[in-house]
C-alpha cells in the first residue's frame, strides 16, 4: 500500500497515477486507473456500478475493496442576489457549508477545508465549536461538484475561504489543488484560485515554496500587534512582524500579488488611524486590500461601519499606493462572508 493511500485513505482523494497503482495493486490494468479518475470528476459517479466500461466482477470487487461515499446536498439556500448557500453531508454524517457567488465573469464557490475551525478568531461563529477534523482532499473537490452541478458548470474560480483555516490542513489542500487541477477532471488553472490563510507563517512558505501560482488572501483585520491579538489569537504565535515579510516572500516566489481581507468593524479597527498604520505596514509590495462591510453575527457585539467610515479609510490606504476595494455585499441574507458562514440550526456538535 502506498502511503498516499494510507495518509488519504479514499479513492477520492487519490490522483490519476495513485489510482493506476491501486488498479495494478487489484489485479487490473494500470489504464483502468485514469479510467476511474475520470468517471470520478467528469461522469461524477454515486458508485463503481455505474463504470459502464468495466467489466462487472471489477467493478464488484472495487466496491468490496475500496468503498466510497460522496458528499451529499442536504439543503440549499438562496438569496435575492443569486447567492447560494449549500449544507452538505459527509461520509460520517458531519457537515459543511459551500457557497456559491454569482459573478459576471463566471461563480465562485466558497469551499469549508475543515469542519470547524481552532483558530478562535473572536468575530467568527465558524470558530466556536472548535475544530472537529479535517476535511480530505476528496471532501473538498465534491464541494466544488456539488455546487457546479447546482449551477449549470457555472463555476470558474475556487475559494479556500469557507470554515476551517486552509492552510491548518495543508497536506490535503495541497492534494486538493492537484487534483482540482488535473486537466482530466475538473481542469481548474491554478490562477483561478484562491487559498486564504488567517496568518500560518510556516505554512504560507510551504506554499509559496509548492510553486502552485495560487493567490494568497492573508486575513488581517488589524494594522497592530495589539489590535490584531485582540482579535485573532494566532496573532500570538505569528506576529506582524513574522506575517508581512512572510507575505513579500510569498509575492517573489510565486509572482501573485496578496490579496490582504480586513474586516470592517466599527470603532474597532475602522478609525483613521488604523488606516494610516495599515498602509504604512504593507505598502511597497504588490498586494491588494479587500475591505469586508462587517456581517452582523449574533453571538458577537461587533457593529458595522457605517458608510462614510468605510470610505474615508479605503481612500486613505489607497493614498499609500495601495490597491483598496470593498467587497460587494453579496448573500448577507445567508450569512455568506469569509469567516462568517454558519449554521443556525443542524450542526452535529463535537463529541
Ligand atoms: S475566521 Fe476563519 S480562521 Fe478564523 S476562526 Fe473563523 S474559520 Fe477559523
Amino acid at each position: 500500500m502506498s502511503h498516499s493511500r494510507v495518509d488519504f485513505g479514499d479513492v477520492l482523494s487519490m490522483t490519476g497515477t495513485e489510482l493506476s497503482e491501486l488498479l495494478h495493486e487489484e489485479g487490473a490494468p494500470r489504464f483502468r486507473g485514469r479510467q476511474l479518475f475520470e468517471w470520478l470528476w467528469v461522469h461524477q459517479i454515486q458508485s463503481y456500478a455505474e463504470i459502464s466500461v468495466w467489466p462487472i466482477p471489477l467493478r464488484r470487487k472495487m466496491d468490496q475493496q475500496h468503498p466510497f461515499r460522496r458528499a451529499h446536498l442536504i439543503r440549499q439556500q438562496a438569496a435575492p442576489d443569486g447567492t447560494k448557500k449549500l449544507l452538505l453531508g459527509l461520509s460520517d454524517e458531519q457537515r459543511v457549508e459551500t457557497v456559491v457567488l454569482p459573478h459576471r465573469y463566471g461563480d465562485s464557490v466558497c469551499i469549508s477545508s475543515q469542519v470547524g475551525c481552532a483558530m478562535g478568531c473572536k468575530f467568527c461563529a465558524s470558530g466556536l465549536r472548535g475544530r472537529v477534523r479535517q476535511l480530505t482532499a476528496g471532501e473538498m473537490m465534491d464541494q466544488v461538484v456539488v455546487a457546479n452541478r447546482l449551477n449549470a458548470d457555472r463555476v470558474r474560480h475556487i475559494d479556500l475561504m469557507g470554515i476551517g483555516e486552509p492552510l491548518d490542513n495543508l497536506a490535503a489542500v495541497l492534494r486538493f489543488l492537484q487534483l482540482a487541477h488535473d486537466p482530466a477532471g475538473l481542469n481548474f488553472s491554478y490562477r483561478h484560485v484562491t487559498v486564504s490563510t488567517s496568518g500560518l507563517v510556516p505554512a504560507i512558505q510551504r506554499l509559496a515554496d509548492s510553486g502552485l501560482p495560487v493567490t494568497l488572501a492573508v486575513s488581517l483585520h488589524a494594522p497592530t500587534d495589539a489590535l490584531r491579538l485582540s482579535l485573532m489569537p494566532v496573532n500570538r504565535a505569528y506576529p506582524l512582524q513574522q506575517l508581512i515579510p512572510m507575505c513579500r516572500y510569498y509575492v517573489t516566489k510565486t509572482g501573485r500579488r496578496v490579496t490582504f481581507e480586513y474586516l470592517l468593524l466599527s470603532h474597532v479597527n475602522d478609525g483613521e488611524e488604523q488606516a494610516h498604520q495599515l498602509g504604512r505596514l504593507i505598502k511597497g509590495f504588490p498586494n491588494h486590500v479587500n475591505l469586508i462591510p462587517w456581517n452582523p453575527v449574533a453571538e458577537h457585539p461587533f457593529q458595522p461601519s457605517p458608510k462614510e467610515r468605510v470610505r474615508r479609510f479605503q481612500s486613505i490606504v489607497q493614498e499609500y499606493g495601495i490597491s483598496c476595494t470593498i467587497r460587494r455585499e453579496l448573500g448577507q441574507e445567508i450569512d455568506a462572508a469569509c469567516g462568517q458562514l454558519r449554521l443556525r440550526e443542524e450542526e452535529p456538535v463535537s463529541p
